[in-house]
């Protein structure tokens, strides 16, 4: 089998497994990148996907003369029954015990999680939620993830599922927002038909007749466009009152905004300012703040997965 590892190496490795490319980091006990390499993901191919992340790491040990700890990110999760890959868009990895095969190719073991969790690992270690004891990270973009992170750790439950906020409904709703959109997932109305990229987009179109991106209606709202501001303005009332229902279960210290609309400047005043009718408490002093890693979540929050030096 595999060598155990100690808790506290030396260096972590984290690797983006993601459905076009796959990104490597080392990261140094205080956070700072030794390495960083990507390479094209295998198309649809499983055995050539493991052979490219084994190859990401022994290269990079190789390179760094070290020996370091593996944790991976990718779209999905480990079903605790079987061990399986379940729910990945890169659909060969489904239903393959991809840890186990890892684990084997590295001889060592390896932590494996979504990448919503990596988001919020990441920002909870040393970004925007650095400091906060419960942090929720919200990914706002072609869909809507999020992942919980406690003491800094990732909140695993037994369903793999925790913090999988996207596909409750969007609370509170009023006339016009029933049913709602249909979902991926089988339901209508979920808070990812309404909050990610193409939600906006959606809602906006719904109103103007116009059919132009996210992207679009936030920046012509910060042009002063008059029907683009009043659809930012509905996404906002949403947003506040999605993360009202997050505050209220969870009474996280910081929420934590990534993906493309956490660029949306306005937001972080807009929302706080909004959630408080919604939230069942006289004051709300919990911080909404914008990603502090962008991109680079995945890759760090995958190598945070083998703890922060001193936790
Ligand atoms: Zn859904």
């Amino acid at each position: 089998m595999f060598r155990k590892q100690r808790l506290q190496p030396q260096v972590r490795f984290g690797i983006d497994l993601g459905g076009t490319k796959t990104e490597i980091v080392a990261l140094a006990p205080d956070g700072g990148e030794l390495l960083r390499r990507r390479v094209v993901t295998p198309h649809d191919d499983y055995q050539a996907t493991l052979s490219a992340v084994a190859r990401l790491v022994v290269e990079a040990e190789r390179d760094l003369r070290v020996t370091g700890s593996v944790g991976v990110g990718t779209p999905g999760s480990i079903s605790r029954a079987t061990g399986l890959l379940r729910g990945s868009n890169s659909v060969c990895l489904n239903g393959k015990p991809i840890r186990r095969d890892l684990e084997r190719m590295l001889a060592r073991e390896v932590r494996i999680t979504n990448d919503a969790n990596c988001f919020a690992l990441s920002e909870a270690i040393d970004g925007a939620g650095r400091g906060a004891r419960v942090v929720f990270g919200a990914i706002l973009g072609t869909g809507v993830g999020a992942g919980i992170v406690v003491d800094g750790r990732v909140l695993d439950g037994p369903n793999a599922i925790a913090g999988e906020w996207g596909h409750n409904p969007l609370p509170w709703p009023k006339d016009g927002e029933r049913p709602g959109a249909m979902c991926f997932c089988g339901r209508a109305g979920c808070i990812e038909t309404w909050l990610a990229g193409p939600g906006l987009a959606r809602d906006h179109g719904r109103v103007t007749g116009e059919r132009i991106s996210a992207e679009e209606i936030a920046a012509r709202a910060a042009r002063g466009d008059r029907a683009s501001d009043a659809s930012l303005a509905r996404y906002e009332e949403r947003l506040a009152r999605a993360l009202a229902h997050v505050i209220n279960l969870l009474d996280p210290d910081t929420i934590v905004l990534g993906g493309g609309l956490s660029n949306i400047g306005r937001l972080y005043d807009s929302v706080p300012r909004l959630w408080g009718p919604w939230v069942f408490s006289d004051r709300v002093d919990t911080r909404l703040a914008r990603n502090v890693h962008g991109d680079s979540s995945g890759v760090r929050g995958a190598a945070w997965l083998w703890g922060r030096a001193g936790s």
